[in-house]
């Protein structure tokens, strides 16, 4: 087991109060550990050492070639562990250990993309329209960043902050979830025997009330980096405001999976369930708005029924789950109350619906796969995000109708659709007002490509080039010759 304490200005230290917080394995509700809990005063001490390493710590100044090599150091370290952060995420989260497995192996790989880019950026040389003068444009890190994080993919979205932020030069106070801290604390440990300077990276655990939210107000902080829900993004925002603090925002998805006539119909039907069902439906990127087209749309919500009846729930751990529990009793109720609202708004439940009979997941958060039909657009369980494993289909007619359709909403996180016709994939990828577009696939990511919103899914891109440019302020040097 990892550290239970916060790290701030290298030390581990108790939160000042002397809380602590039971970490609640999502499988038989058991307490796996307990750890410290942090306030607004652990978080101000935070702040300052972070403030102080940027200001007086030499870490802006430090080549990046060095602040690569470290980073490449972490990413070392982090695979070198990376079967015991497989199975603490596993234990935290409840997901099974195969996806936890590629989440640390992207991790890595993360870490040594960003340390790859550290050093790259030269600068600019532009037009200056005085001939005796230059001008040349500099990057140069933001200062201090509050980085605060969700529990559905807790050290992988940690990893999308921590690794450009340091690369650029700017020193970290990361808050992982409350409820699902424990790899977080593991790479903090790594971050330590790397041997980054006191004040660079700094983790403080508690709840988004005190610590999040002073990493929000506080006027130290130069920028706060949110992954979480619409609402908590909007009052991060609000907070953010009162210095004119730069923020990047993460928020959530109601992402539609459109299935044309012409699609490899085998294909889409794993591809919609996959999209559906890693992690119980707990991404920000599930496909979880199925949209099929008139004259298949029979033959594949019965293929989907099916399916979904095999999948395999349990514990993560077992090498035959497929499917494990949702992250909280209080998530589970919230999913629970989804039921009947989508019935009451008409919405017909085919499959599912309900937690597990088997009596040995008792005490787990489990939920069925649940699968509705004869939805429609004006309802809550199609604009909403339920975040849990539940498929809602709707019925459409032509392509004009599907896009208009899958683009009334507030979000727009990705989206993706089935079709073999070339001519229809340049102009619904165009059509498509999402910061993410699947042609024949959903659900993939890799690093070099920036992720985010449209729309109120955010603010801001992680990963890629522009993933590391949030992180950095654009400084125009003139010089009159
Ligand atoms: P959440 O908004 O409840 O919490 C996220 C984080 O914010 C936690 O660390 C929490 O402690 C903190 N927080 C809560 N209140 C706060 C406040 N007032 N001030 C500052 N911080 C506060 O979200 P969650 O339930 O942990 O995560 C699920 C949500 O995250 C979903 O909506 C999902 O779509 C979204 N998400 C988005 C992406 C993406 O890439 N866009 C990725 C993963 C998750």
């Amino acid at each position: 087991m990892t550290r239970s304490k916060l790290y701030i200005d290298g030390q581990w230290v108790e939160a000042k109060s002397g809380k602590k917080r039971d970490i609640i394995n999502p499988y038989d509700a058991s307490v796996i550990t307990t750890v410290a809990e942090g306030g607004r005063e652990d978080a101000i001490a935070a702040i300052k050492a972070a403030r102080n390493a940027f200001d007086n710590g030499g870490w802006p100044q430090t080549p990046a070639t060095e602040r690569a090599r470290l980073l490449f150091k972490l990413a070392d370290l982090i695979e070198r562990d990376q079967e015991e952060l497989a199975r603490l995420e596993s234990l935290d989260t409840g997901k099974t250990l195969e996806e936890s497995r590629w989440d640390m192996a992207d991790i890595a790989g993360i870490f040594r993309y960003f340390a790859g880019l550290a050093d790259k950026d030269a600068g600019e040389v532009i037009a200056s329209p005085n001939p005796s003068s230059s001008s040349t444009l500099v990057r140069e890190p933001v200062g201090v960043c509050g980085q605060i994080s969700p529990w559905n993919y807790p050290l992988l979205q940690a990893s999308w902050k921590m690794a450009p932020a340091l690369a650029a030069g700017c020193t970290i106070v990361m808050k992982p979830s409350e409820i699902t801290p424990l790899t977080t604390l593991k790479v903090t440990e790594l971050a330590e025997e790397v041997g980054f300077p006191r004040g660079v990276v700094n983790t403080v655990l508690g709840i988004g009330s005190e610590v999040g939210a002073e990493l929000a107000e506080n006027t130290d902080v130069d920028l706060v980096s949110f992954t979480g829900g619409i609402s908590t993004g909007k009052t991060i925002m609000r907070a953010a405001a009162e210095n004119v603090k730069k923020v990047a925002l993460e928020l959530g998805g109601k992402n539609p999976n459109i299935i044309f006539d012409d699609a490899d119909f085998d294909l889409a039907v794993d591809y919609a369930l996959n999209g559906v069902f890693f992690h119980a439906g707990q991404i920000c990127s599930a496909g979880a708005r199925i949209m099929v087209q008139d004259g298949i749309h029979d033959k594949f919500v019965e293929a989907l029924k099916c399916r979904m009846e095999k999948i395999v729930i349990g514990n993560g751990f077992d090498d035959k789950t497929q499917m494990g529990p949702l992250i909280s009793a209080q998530h589970l109720k919230k999913v629970q109350r989804y039921m009947d609202i989508a019935q009451d708004d008409g919405a017909k439940l085919i499959l599912g619906g309900t937690t597990p009979t088997d009596p040995t997941l008792k005490d787990g958060f489990f939920f069925m796969p649940t699968l509705f039909v004869d939805c429609t657009n004006d309802m809550k369980i199609v604009q909403e995000e339920v975040f849990g494993p539940v498929i809602t289909v709707e019925r459409f007619s032509t392509e004009e109708e599907v896009v208009k359709r899958a683009n009334s909403t507030i979000y727009g996180l990705s989206a993706g659709f089935w079709t073999k016709d070339p001519d229809r994939i340049k102009r619904v990828s165009s059509a498509l007002r999402f910061g993410t577009i699947w042609a024949n696939d959903f659900n993939v990511y890799f690093v070099q490509a920036p992720w985010g919103g449209y729309k109120q899914s955010g603010l801001g891109r992680e990963l890629g080039k522009a993933g590391l440019e949030e992180y950095t302020e654009v400084k125009h040097i003139y010089q009159n010759h």
